[in-house]
C-alpha cells in the first residue's frame, strides 16, 4: 500500500467513525492483503488456450485409447450464452468440433431461433473424448473430464448456461433429478443463471418434444435481455 491509499483509508475509517487502531489491526490488515494478493498471484484466470493445453494428450480415463480427437468446445470466448451437451459422437470425434453431426445441424436451428448465431455462443460437452458406440457417460469419466467443464465455464462466465440433455443437467446442477422434472426453469450457480432442455438427438427420436424446447429457448431469450438491461 502507497502513502496515498494509506491516507485515503485512514480518511475513510475517520469518515465511519473509527479514530484509533491498533498496531496488531493494521497488522492483520496488512496480512490479509498480502495473503489475498499472494493467492491472486497463483491461480492466475485461465484462459480457454490454456484450459486445452492443460488438458494437452489426455490420458486420465479409459476413454483416451479409443478415442480419434478431443473434442473441447468451440465459440466465442466472451459468450453470454454457453451450450453444454453430454459427449462428443462419432461425427465429432472425427472432426475435434463439437455439434457437428445431425443433432448438431438440430442444434444450430435452434441457436438461430432466439435470433443468435452459433459462432455467438459457445458450444461444448461434459466428456470430451466419445464413449465407445455412443454409450452413456460412466461416473469415473464424468468426474475426471468435469473439472475441466468448470474451469471453462469460469473462464467464459457466460450469463446464461443451457444444459442439453439428462447427462449435461444432471452434471452442472449437481443432481440426480431427472430431466423432466428440471428442464424450462432456472438454477442460480456460480453467478450464472442455468436451464435445462432436451438433447437434439432426443428431438431427432421424438419431434413433438420440440414445443417444450421452443418454450425454454423463448425463456433463454427473455433472460438474455433482462440481464443486458
Ligand atoms: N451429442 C452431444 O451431446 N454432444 C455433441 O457434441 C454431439 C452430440
Amino acid at each position: 500500500m502507497n502513502a496515498n491509499e494509506l491516507a485515503a483509508q485512514l480518511q475513510f475509517l475517520k469518515d465511519i467513525g473509527v479514530d484509533s487502531l491498533s498496531v496488531e489491526a493494521v497488522e492483520e490488515a496488512q496480512s490479509a492483503s498480502a495473503t489475498a494478493r499472494s493467492l491472486e498471484e497463483k491461480a492466475p484466470l485461465q484462459t480457454l488456450e490454456s484450459i486445452r493445453t492443460e488438458i494437452g494428450d489426455c490420458q486420465r480415463c479409459k476413454l483416451a485409447p479409443k478415442r480419434t480427437n478431443i473434442v473441447f468446445g468451440s465459440g466465442n470466448p466472451n459468450a453470454e450464452l454457453v451450450f453444454v451437451g453430454e459427449a462428443p459422437g462419432y461425427d465429432e470425434d472425427q472432426q475435434g468440433l463439437p455439434f457437428v453431426g445431425r443433432a448438431g445441424q438440430l442444434l444450430t436451428k435452434i441457436i438461430e431461433s432466439i435470433n443468435l448465431k452459433r459462432e455467438e455462443v459457445y458450444i461444448c460437452n461434459v466428456l470430451k473424448c466419445r464413449p465407445p458406440e455412443n454409450r452413456n457417460p460412466e461416473p469415473d469419466e464424468v468426474a475426471t473430464c468435469n473439472p475441466f467443464l468448470k474451469k471453462q465455464l469460469a473462464t467464459i462466465r457466460p450469463k446464461i448456461v443451457c444444459c442439453l440433455g439428462t447427462f449435461a443437467a444432471q452434471t452442472v446442477l449437481q443432481t440426480p433429478a431427472p430431466i423432466s422434472r428440471l428442464r424450462g426453469k432456472f438454477f442460480d450457480m456460480d453467478g450464472m443463471r442455468i436451464i435445462a432442455t432436451f438433447h437434439p438427438a432426443y428431438l431427432l427420436r421424438s419431434p413433438d418434444k420440440k414445443r417444450e424446447v421452443w418454450e425454454d429457448m423463448k425463456q433463454i431469450r427473455a433472460e438474455l435481455f433482462r440481464l443486458r438491461s
